[in-house]
Parts: structure tokens; sequence; C-alpha cells
């Protein structure tokens, strides 16, 4: 807990110096502390050195105290107005910004939401002397920051003449999944969000020595002890955050590099899995900004013999899912092979420092699939060969990739577009695959 709480623990620092308790400082909890010192306040109130000193340490406390007293504040006994806060993908595509409002009433869908606006010449969405970008509404989640009434909206972003401006992906992903074709099928998705923790001031991985290395990796996947596990504080206030917002997240783990976590999220249908995972992304950089510790999505934050991080995307559709899936699987992965650079080109940037062929990866340069092989492209699990049906798990996404672009793309591969017979002809022997 002391690692990841920095504002705290410079806190108990600070009262460190002026008492004379400062041998076990940092073994004590700040409960210990406050009750330690509303004793010594009453005592010590005679005593007009020692007072002064006391006094500022209680009264630092008590504000911290009353501040927390009014983030938790319940008004809903007192107006019907909540606040909305509207999240939207900035500028790089990946860096998530917020603002919030006041509306009148709680509300229950997007469209009783009004559109908004902001300067996109901040966010390098916008020319100085045009900079005004229109935020739809487009998806509400319970604000677990804030409680009660409270909401968080997720937008996407707009011309003030209505057209999509280039970093809102999420209208394209919308279309392909309104496509009667693409309904039919119902597609789920299943999204391991891959990230890594760095200490603020040098970001470098949580929990490594800093100017160093740790052990190498082995100990430290799905591990606990203080020696293996850096960050599950922060790791677990996410998972509740994101259970209490209603996001469909489905479990978590500690990853193979040590500082590095990931989340699951799904199975989701359609443009949901987007909406989802970009709303769980916020909340983790709102999390790790309280617990004053850095999230980087690269791919590949430690160059070497050090994991990357990845967004494994498990995908199916009401035919997988039935009797005879795995064929319609198979028919699947091979219009995947034949739209392998596409797909890479679309699955995050820095991707090549991280599918290497080493690590849990294939190479990018090269298609493959395999039944619960780790080293492909595609891995089919064993359930889904033993029962003929289920899904896949497209492995080559990065942690920093647009869910919105990948899910749209996987659907648009597999659903609408269609090769032609010899492609598939030559395709299928390639991959030495009866189609
Ligand atoms: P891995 O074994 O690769 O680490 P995980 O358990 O981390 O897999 O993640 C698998 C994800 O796939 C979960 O989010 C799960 O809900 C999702 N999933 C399960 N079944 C399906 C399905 N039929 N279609 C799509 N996603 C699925
Ligand atoms: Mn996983
Ligand atoms: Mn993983
Ligand atoms: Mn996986």
């Amino acid at each position: 807990m002391a690692q990841i709480l920095a504002p705290s623990v410079q806190w108990q620092m600070r009262i460190t110096k002026n008492s004379s308790y400062s041998r076990d400082a940092s073994s004590m909890s700040s409960k210990m502390w406050s009750s330690l010192f509303l004793k010594q306040s009453k005592k010590l109130t005679a005593r007009s050195s020692a007072k002064y000193r006391l006094l500022a340490v209680k009264s630092e406390h008590g504000t911290i105290n009353r501040m927390e007293d009014l983030l938790n504040l319940d008004v809903t006994p007192y107006t019907d107005k909540i606040i909305a806060e509207y999240i939207w993908i900035g500028g790089t595509g990946l860096d998530v910004r917020s603002k919030s409002r006041t509306i009148s009433k709680p509300v229950e869908h997007p469209s009783e939401l009004p559109k908004w606006n902001y300067d996109g010449s901040s966010t390098g969405q916008a020319p100085g002397e045009d900079s005004e970008v229109i935020i739809y509404p487009q998806a509400i989640f319970k604000d677990p920051f804030r409680g009660g009434n409270n909401i968080l909206v997720v937008c996407d972003a707009y011309t003030p003449a209505g057209e999509p401006i280039p970093t809102n992906k999420r209208h394209k992903a919308a279309q392909i999944f309104s496509d009667p074709k693409v309904v039919a099928e119902v597609p789920w998705f299943g999204i391991e969000q891959e990230y890594t923790l760095l200490q603020t001031d040098v970001k470098w991985p949580l929990g490594w020595p800093v100017g160093g290395y740790p052990g190498p990796q082995g100990p430290y996947y799905c591990a606990a002890g203080a020696d293996k596990s850096f960050g599950r504080d922060i790791s677990d206030a996410h998972y509740k955050a994101c259970l209490y917002a209603g996001i469909n997240i489905s479990g978590t783990n500690g990853e193979v590099m040590p500082g590095q976590w990931e989340f699951q999220v799904g199975p989701s249908v359609g443009i949901e899995a987007g909406d989802h995972i970009w709303c769980a992304r916020y909340l983790l950089e709102r999390i790790t900004e309280q617990a004053g510790v850095v999230l980087t999505l690269d791919p590949k934050p430690i160059e070497g013999d050090w994991n990357g991080a990845g967004c494994h995307t498990n995908y199916s559709t009401k035919s997988t899912r039935e009797e005879g899936g795995f064929e319609v699987i198979k028919k699947a992965i091979l219009n995947l092979s034949l739209r392998h650079k596409e797909h890479i080109s679309a699955y995050g940037e820095g991707n090549e420092r991280r599918l290497t062929g080493k690590h849990e990866t294939a190479s990018i340069n090269t298609f493959s699939w395999g039944v619960a092989n780790r080293g492909c492209s595609i891995r089919v699990g064993r359930d889904t060969e033993k029962e003929g049906k289920g899904y896949l798990e497209d492995r080559r996404p990065a942690s920093n990739m647009d869910p919105y672009v990948v899910t749209a793309l996987l659907a648009e591969t597999t659903l609408l577009w269609e090769p032609t017979l010899e492609a598939e002809a030559l395709a299928a022997q390639k991959l030495a695959m009866k189609v």
C-alpha cells in the first residue's frame, strides 16, 4: 500500500519530521497516526512549544478528513441535479479527456443528454481559428468516484457540420455493427487489456529498482508476495470501480513482466466492447492518478527479455458458437490470413517492437494459427476444438490498440468481406486447411 499511495506517504513523512515518534513512522497506518494525535493534543494543550506543532499537524489531518467528507457528500436529498463527466478521446487517439457539467435530473439513456463541445485546438484535434469540436453522448456508466446518481458519459466527436473527426473511430465501427449481416451474427468480443504501471518521477516500472532490473521473468505472473506483485491495490480498486460503473469486466491478473497487469472485458456485443474498454481505461487513468502512479499502454515498455503488453481480442459469432462452429472459425481464420497486413496496420502503434516471435507472440510479418498455441497470430482454445464450436483469440492487437477499430475490423473481415475464389484456394493450401 505504502508504495503506491505516494501522497499519504509524503504526508506521513512530513509529520515524522516534527514529531518524536519518527522511528517507526513508515510502519504506522494513518489510522494509528490519527488516534495518536487525538490523544496527544489533549495532553499537550498546556505546553505551548509542542502545542503549535501538533495543532498544525492535527489541522492538516483535519483538512484531509473534511475534504474527504465533502467528496463523499451525498447530495441526492438536496437536489435532483447530477454531475455528468463527459469523456472523449483526444488527438493522439489514445489520450482520454473529460470535463464535467450539471444535468437537471438523473438520466438513464445517453439520448437524454445534451451534445456538448470542447476546444479541439487544445487536444490537437482542430485549428485555433475554428476550434470547436462537438461531442455526442453515446454510452452511460455510473460514476464510482462521485457516487449517487452521477454518471460518466462516453462520447464521440464531430465537426460542427456533423462530420466525424479523424480520431472518431467509433462512428465507422457503429456503422459496421449496425449492418444487418453483422447484427444477425451477434458478434461477441472478450478483450484482454494489458497495461504497465510506472513510478511517476522516473517512468520506470512499479516495483523495479530505480536504475536497475528485477530478477528475470518467471515468478511474477499471477503471483502474490511483496517481492513479486507490484500494484495489486490499483488493479483491485479498478476492478471494483468497473463493476460499480456497470462495465462488463470479467477478470484481472498479474502479468509475466513485474509491474504489468491485465483486466478482461466481455463477452460484450458489438460496439459495447469498445465503449466498455474506453470507459475502463478512463477509470484506470483516474485511479492511477490518485495513487500517484503512471499508466502506460506502450506495447513494449521495456526493451529486452521482458514481455510486451497486448490486447488479445477473443471473438465469436452466432455461427461459431453453434454446432459446426469450428468450420466457421476456420473460414474466418482464412479471411484473416488474407488481410493480415490491413489488420496489423490497425492493431496499434509500435506493435513491431512487441510482435517479435518471442515472449508468447508471433512474428509481425507472418500469419499463423493453431490450437492452444500462444506463439500464433490466432489461437483456438482446446475447448473450442473439442466441442467443435466456440471462439478464436486474435493475439496480435497491442495494448494501445483502439477497440473500436479492432472489433469492427474483425467483424468486417469475417462477416462482410469476401476473398476471390482463387485467393481463398491459395490461402487454404498455405494454411493446410480444408474449407
Ligand atoms: P487467456 O486464456 O487468453 O488469458 P482470458 O481469460 O484472459 O484469456 O480472456 C478471455 C476473454 O474472452 C474473457 O473476457 C472472456 O469473457 C472472453 N470470452 C469467453 N468466451 C467468449 C466467446 N465465446 N466469444 C468472445 N469472447 C469470449
Ligand atoms: Mn488473459
Ligand atoms: Mn495476458
Ligand atoms: Mn489471451
